[in-house]
């Protein structure tokens, strides 16, 4: 690579999605040099985090967000949920938590996913101190002892396809330390020489908004079917997102139907809780799959979010678990004096390893135990779902799950800025 350098920064954010975006905000109170290179514009149709999937933030993320001064820009268009109901299909299993038994608000938050790129971006457009390249993509990326050299392109035509910009220009830069937050097919994360374990779940999640003759009030369901969960989640404006999980040749069947003909098909498997279906929105499909890295950090480089762990999205786990890499990891390079130095990666990866590896084990975990149509699995579950609905202990344990699975909780969570 080209060694000429124009510009020396301490953190190399690669990547502006939901994670990355969240870091640079975190360290922007902070003396560090933070440059943030995002290959599409936040309100591009094309934008592969602030699509049109909603997310369920936790009451961690939203600890995290009100910190950064983010949540009055995201509050409006958060639908609170205030009930959770589980079911297992054609059994008698079921369970419900609510908040108000918690001595909550709300047991989380369904954020459409383009509000939450647009708070982020416009919060980091009021951030002067972040260097920010959009659209620009990072093309090749060498790792040394002492740095990591970035070659990126600057310019109107980058893409994410890995195909060569156009009408760019070329920038050398030179960090103490890469951070790879640009999602489950990383590119820093394949420079570094970092392997990731993949399992495919040969499972698609069709995702749509629906409408219903009875307007939210705040209920989610989670219902365990035959072929994969079935989350129903209420929005802000009353109505409904769906994560529907088939298998691929089916997810593929229900997406060709008219509109009609899907709300049909979604009512017979998920039944009649929510009203009668009476407006069906755009669907996009989402393979998946569980993707870990096997290491969070490599020489000059850490990775979060989607780039470390890639989660099935049973559990409305991996955005809010990528968030607390994040926090972490700020604060950690926050008051590092070389943030790239091996100790201090090698910190990050000891104090996010019990949140981190008790997370994908829930979440795969989960995913397990209702895929399977073993009898005494099944009836594991039903025993289970009904003891889980007598027991506070473990409703409790459940709605403390967005605080983290244990181990260190970041200064963020705790309200607290990251130095
Ligand atoms: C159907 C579905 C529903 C989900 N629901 C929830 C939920 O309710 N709650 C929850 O917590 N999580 C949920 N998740 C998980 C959540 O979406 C991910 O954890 C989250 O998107 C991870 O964000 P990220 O920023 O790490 O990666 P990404 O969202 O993949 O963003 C990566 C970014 O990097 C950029 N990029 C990539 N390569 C380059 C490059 N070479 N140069 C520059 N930029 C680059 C991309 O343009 C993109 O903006 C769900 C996931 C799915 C599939």
């Amino acid at each position: 690579m080209n060694r000429a350098t124009v510009t020396q920064v301490d953190i190399a954010i690669v990547g502006g999605g939901m994670v990355g975006a969240s870091l640079a905000l975190a360290l922007a109170g902070t003396a560090k040099r933070v440059l943030l290179i995002e290959a599409v514009v936040p309100d591009s149709a094309h934008q592969p985090s602030f699509d049109e999937r909603t997310t369920a933030l936790g009451n961690g993320s939203r600890r995290v967000f009100e910190t950064l001064g983010v949540w009055p820009r995201l509050a409006a268009h958060a639908g609170a949920v205030t009930e959770i109901r589980v079911s297992d299909a054609g059994r008698a299993g079921a369970a419900r938590l609510t908040a108000s038994e918690q001595g909550l608000e709300a047991l989380g938050y369904v954020v459409p996913n383009r509000q939450l790129g647009l708070a982020l971006w416009q919060q980091l457009a009021a951030q002067p101190s972040i260097a920010i390249r959009n659209p620009a993509q990072l093309r090749e990326l060498q790792l040394d002892a002492d740095a990591a050299h970035l070659r990126v392109s600057t310019g109107s035509n980058t893409g994410t396809g890995g195909g060569s910009g156009s009408s760019g220009t070329t920038e050398i830069v030179a960090a103490r330390v890469v951070v790879a937050a640009d999602g489950a097919q990383s590119l820093v994360r394949a420079a570094a020489g970092i392997a990731a374990e993949i399992e495919d779940y040969e499972q698609v999640a069709v995702v749509v908004h629906v409408a219903t003759d009875l307007p939210s009030a705040g209920i989610a369901y989670e219902r365990f079917t035959a072929t994969g969960p079935l989350a129903v989640l209420p929005l802000a404006d009353g109505r409904y997102t769906v994560v529907w999980t088939l298998a691929p040749d089916r997810a593929q069947q229900v997406c060709a139907l008219d509109d009609g003909a899907f709300g049909v098909a979604l009512q017979q498997d998920f039944g009649w809780r929510i009203g009668r279906i009476t407006r069906v929105g755009a669907r996009a499909t989402y393979p998946l799959r569980l993707s870990r890295a096997e290491s969070m950090v490599g020489t000059r480089a850490a990775l979060v979010g989607n780039a470390a762990q890639s989660l099935h999205p049973v559990a409305g786990q991996g955005f809010n678990l990528g968030l607390r890499d994040a926090a972490l990891l700020a604060e950690i390079l926050a008051a590092a004096a070389d943030p790239g130095a091996p100790a201090v990666l090698e910190q990050y990866e000891r104090r996010r390893a019990v949140d981190r590896r008790g997370m994908i084990g829930f979440t795969d975990g989960l995913v397990r135990l209702f895929a399977s149509d073993r009898p005494c699995m099944a009836l594991g579950r039903t025993l289970g779902l009904a003891l889980f609905d007598l027991a506070p202990g473990a409703k409790r344990a459940l709605s403390r799950l967005s605080w983290g699975f244990g181990g260190d909780t970041p200064r963020l969570l705790r309200g607290l800025p990251v130095n």
